[in-house]
């Protein structure tokens, strides 16, 4: 794998140089995508890994430069954008609990009256994007403003084509947001929500951009221009929820295996947070049956393992 480096202070480096080696010798990576189109085209052999140290020094290995479709992963940034807004009341109308359920699923709410188990699985993002849109009039241009900010790359932006391609296939989503709405859980008209949320969701963006742009959780909620997004309690509550609801059904597994709060996206990319030391980014496409990169899990597992760094 080519490795790229950007300053001089790279203390896990030769950590991520071992991993990609190991990776680049790892059979079965599993499956992109499909279920939206426009993403199933990737290669699922494309690699990648970055990580950001708290001054935002950033180094990776492999197609750590490389755009993919964040996907799932901006879940955390709308939660903690709204979250920086409206406080605990975000709480009444989504929970935090894991829902053992797939990410798309519709059963639970109708059991638990159009309130989701958590702000991961989509019902939940939909409701934080809605109360996002109520508070900023554009939820998804806050989150792409507060992405180029955090990873310094005025360059990043939503995919039109990614987002066109799930607003085509978007049944499931919008049979989510009108369920919701049905028991007074969405604020916003059900179509300006869903276009909100696909545009949120297409957003391009590398492992360099976004371990830089997780940085504020590592740094119990101050920004890279130093400045104060989320109380400590609140950057914490965040992390929390991310080491038990970020990683699909398989949440146990992954915290099992990796120890850290992380969140992954069905674009194949993965963040986790190393509170007060890093962030990291790691994206391969292949997924496995639960929706998480199968190189990605694996990567993530040994840099723990490798470092002895997790939050146990
Ligand atoms: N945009 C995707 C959806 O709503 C996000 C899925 C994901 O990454 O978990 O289905």
């Amino acid at each position: 794998m080519a490795i790229m480096t950007t300053t001089s202070s790279h203390t896990f480096l030769p950590v991520l140089e071992r991993i990609a080696e190991e990776i680049g010798h790892t059979p079965g990576r599993g499956r992109p995508a499909d279920y939206i189109p426009a993403l199933a085209a990737r290669d699922p052999r494309s690699f990648g890994m970055a990580v950001a140290e708290l001054d935002g020094t950033v180094y990776g290995v492999g197609e750590w430069r490389e755009p993919f479709s964040t996907q799932s992963i901006t879940k955390v940034f709308t939660l903690a954008l709204d979250l920086a807004r409206e406080g605990d009341e975000l709480w009444e109308h989504v929970g935090r609990e894991p829902s053992g359920n797939p990410f798309n699923s519709l059963v639970q709410l109708e059991y638990e009256n159009g309130i989701p188990r958590n702000p991961f699985i989509n019902a939940g993002a939909l409701v934080v994007t809605d109360r996002l849109q109520t508070r900023t009039e554009d939820a998804a241009g806050q989150l792409l403003d507060f992405l180029r900010a955090e990873s310094g790359n005025p360059a990043l932006d939503f995919d039109h084509e990614v987002a066109a391609s799930e607003t085509a296939f978007g049944d499931r989503n919008a049979a989510l947001a009108h369920f919701m709405a049905s028991y007074g859980n969405i604020d916003n008209d059900v179509t300006v929500l869903l276009d909100q949320y696909f545009r949120q969701c297409s957003v391009a963006a590398s492992c360099a951009d976004l371990a830089l742009a997780t940085g504020f959780l590592a740094r119990h909620g101050i920004r890279a221009d130093g400045t104060r997004l989320l109380t400590r309690s609140q950057a914490k509550q965040v992390n929390a929820v991310m080491l038990t609801c970020g990683t699909y059904d398989a949440a146990g597994d992954f915290a099992y295996r990796v120890g850290l709060p992380g969140k992954s996206g069905v674009g194949g990319g993965i963040i986790a947070v190393v509170p007060g030391r890093c962030t990291l980014c790691v994206w391969s496409p292949g997924l496995d049956e639960r929706g998480n990169s199968v190189a990605g899990v694996a990567a993530l597992d040994r840099f723990t393992t490798l470092t002895g760094l997790s939050v146990f």
